[in-house]
């Protein structure tokens, strides 16, 4: 399997040295050039979580062995990295809708399960190419990819991570999270400004020639571990297979039985995932594309309008808060029927006009496989306390987003077939929001994030992931601020190069 650019640059790259790269040299992303491969159910149902990767993840990493794959995975999802013994478990609520856990890696959210395995394929990678120049992990973050990234590469020899977050745009859960981590090669500033503005700033590094020859003349390499890296998306298509072969092994679904799933939707990864499963031949009816009130994909979807010119909202799902999906890219190239020229107009006037609109035809053919709606907070907490009402379960509120789009959904096409919904955090990482919707206000009142896991924690049943524990007892490591246009300076800074 061999990787090409979504914008049309000849080169064509190998796993290791897509991976590496993170973005072509055109600015696009990288995706597979030779056909997907079609994975067969039934030989990997008796398996374990991590022999099911394997199998998957295989014809996409032909530089690597069978047991090179077994390895770098039992070391992102083996020994003690994930608090529950199936890795991405299933919690039924009813015999129609499902919550696939994504969140009992390190730090509580779906993005361990890719950043557990990236730092090894990064690793592995650059011993697959010779490369010894030292990479360099540059990310931006709406939260939760950016504690993800640092618990992943926290003292991987051979790397550093620098982390860039929006400084008002994350929950105080998550910025502690990224204020107090440890580990020699990890460096982290907030950024004055929104997710678009801390992911504009990173992105415009990748390139930047000058910087590249700068960097390389003292051993460095810019390397991504936002989901434009292929190595992101990756182990996140494993997850969905899991989760339908856990369905059909408890016999809540007949073999073929196609099913939806419910991704709550940012940076349009975690479903882009989801499409390439389909692809490869998992049983998929429908992809519900779940927004926030930065509802530009639900838009999208409806209409073929993609515009970005539009109020910013903050919203109590910030990990959704994004106005510009870097992903879509990826699918609008197939829609483009893997058409370079026809990508890069759309891009063009995304870059110029802030907007671009695909034909009607196109709008048709999304519709075939995605369904796309929005939640805003009231309806989100709604969610949250409907659901504990009814099942005693608590969501966070992007999941809540997923599950109150699915209510929109089945209202409006009576669609009742067996659902799986993406769970992207743990409730506890949005303990505020989470504790409105379920706990009295006078208990609330006056008490920090903090104080309120306990909490919640106490009136609910539900146990704090053991990471959030502790949080508040942490020392805070990293303190720096800087404004938007001060991200290449900080990234010299950070390497000592200044
Ligand atoms: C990142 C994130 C999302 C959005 O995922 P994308 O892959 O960016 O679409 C949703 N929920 C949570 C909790 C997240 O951390």
């Amino acid at each position: 399997m061999l990787y090409c650019s979504t914008r049309g640059d000849k080169q064509l790259y190998t796993a290791a040295r897509a991976v590496l790269r993170g973005l072509a040299r055109d600015g696009g992303l990288f995706v597979p050039s030779d056909p997907l491969p079609t994975i067969a159910l039934e030989p990997l149902a008796s398996l374990g979580y991590i022999e099911r990767a394997a199998a998957i993840i295989q014809p996409f990493l032909e530089e690597f062995s069978f047991a090179e794959i077994e390895t770098m995975l039992q070391r992102a999802y083996g020994g003690a990295n994930f608090s529950h013994p199936s890795i991405a478990p299933l919690h039924r609520l009813n015999d129609d809708l499902f919550l696939l856990e994504l969140w009992h890696g390190p730090t509580s959210a779906f993005k361990d399960m890719a950043l557990q395995f990236l730092p090894q394929l990064l690793t592995g990678a650059a011993a697959k190419t010779g490369e010894n120049a030292t990479p360099v992990i540059l990310t931006a973050t709406s939260g939760d990819t950016g504690k993800a990234a640092l618990e992943g590469f926290c003292d991987v020899p051979g790397t550093r991570v620098i982390v860039f977050y929006p400084e008002e745009g994350v929950s105080i859960i998550q910025q502690r999270q990224m204020a107090t981590q440890e580990g020699s090669n990890v460096h982290v500033a907030a950024v004055r400004g929104n997710f678009d503005d801390a992911q504009a700033g990173v992105k415009a590094l990748f390139a930047d020639r000058a910087l590249a020859d700068e960097l390389s003349r003292r051993g460095f390499k810019l390397s991504s571990a936002n989901s434009i890296n292929w190595g992101r998306l990756l182990p996140q298509i494993v997850y969905y297979f899991s989760a339908y072969l856990d369905l059909q092994n408890s016999g809540l679904i007949n073999h073929g039985e196609k099913i939806n799933f419910v991704v709550p939707t940012g940076n349009f990864g975690n479903i882009l995932a989801a499409y390439y499963a389909a692809r490869m031949g998992l049983p998929v009816k429908k992809l519900i594309c779940a927004a926030n009130r930065n509802n530009v994909l639900t838009e999208f979807f409806n209409t073929g309008l993609y515009n970005r010119n539009r109020p910013f909202y903050r919203t109590i799902s910030p990990s959704m808060d994004i106005l510009v999906s870097s992903n879509l890219e990826r699918l609008l190239f197939e829609l483009a029927g893997r058409n370079p020229a026809q990508v890069k107009e759309w891009i063009r006037f995304l870059q110029e006009k802030g907007a671009y609109r695909v034909e009607h035809d196109t709008v048709k053919v999304m519709a075939e496989m995605f369904w796309s709606g929005w939640a805003d907070d009231d309806e989100t907490i709604a969610a949250i306390r409907n659901t504990y009402g009814e099942y005693r379960y608590l969501l966070d509120p992007h999941t809540a987003v997923g599950k109150a789009v699915h209510e929109k959904y089945r209202a409006l096409t009576g669609d009742h077939a067996k659902t799986v919904i993406a769970a992207t955090a743990s409730p506890f990482k949005f303990a505020e929001s989470v504790a409105r919707a379920v706990l009295p206000p006078a208990q609330i009142a006056g008490r920090s994030a903090f104080e309120l896991l306990p909490l919640l924690a106490q009136s609910t049943g539900m146990s704090i992931p053991a990471p959030l524990q502790k949080l508040d007892r942490l020392p805070v490591r990293h303190r720096t601020v800087i404004n938007k246009n001060e991200i290449r300076r900080g990234v010299l800074d950070f390497l000592g190069l200044n």
